[in-house]
């Protein structure tokens, strides 16, 4: 298997938050298109780093509302009008988006 890599050495994390950014660096907020980033062979230490970056991200991410168009499962409204979750979120579920896109966007120092 490979490993996406970001050009500062670490795995990527590949997520659906960032329209057309399918890969972000969780260490300086580079983003990736999913062609984007170099693949490395995997190694336990790489394959360490990755978990311990896609925690990372899950922390940061907590509460934020997907870009892609995802519905969510447990979401009545999602299964009735076929749309995605993002168009009918509720103000707190918003609010915690904002705060999971600023944590985010705080990551790193941007190149
Ligand atoms: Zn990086
Ligand atoms: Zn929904």
């Amino acid at each position: 298997m490979k490993v996406a890599m970001c050009i500062c050495g670490e795995p990527l994390v590949s997520c659906m938050v960032f329209r057309k950014f399918e890969f972000f660096c969780v260490r300086d907020g580079r983003k990736y298109t999913f062609f984007g980033p170099e693949a490395a062979e995997e190694t336990p230490e790489l394959l360490k780093r990755m978990d311990e970056n896609e925690a990372l991200f899950d922390r940061l991410a907590e509460g934020v509302i997907s870009d892609g168009g995802m519905k969510i499962d447990s979401c009545e409204i999602c299964r009735d009008r076929h749309e995605p979750h993002a168009y009918h979120a509720t103000e707190a579920e918003r609010e915690a988006d904002r705060q999971a896109r600023a944590r985010l966007a705080a990551v790193g120092a941007p190149t």
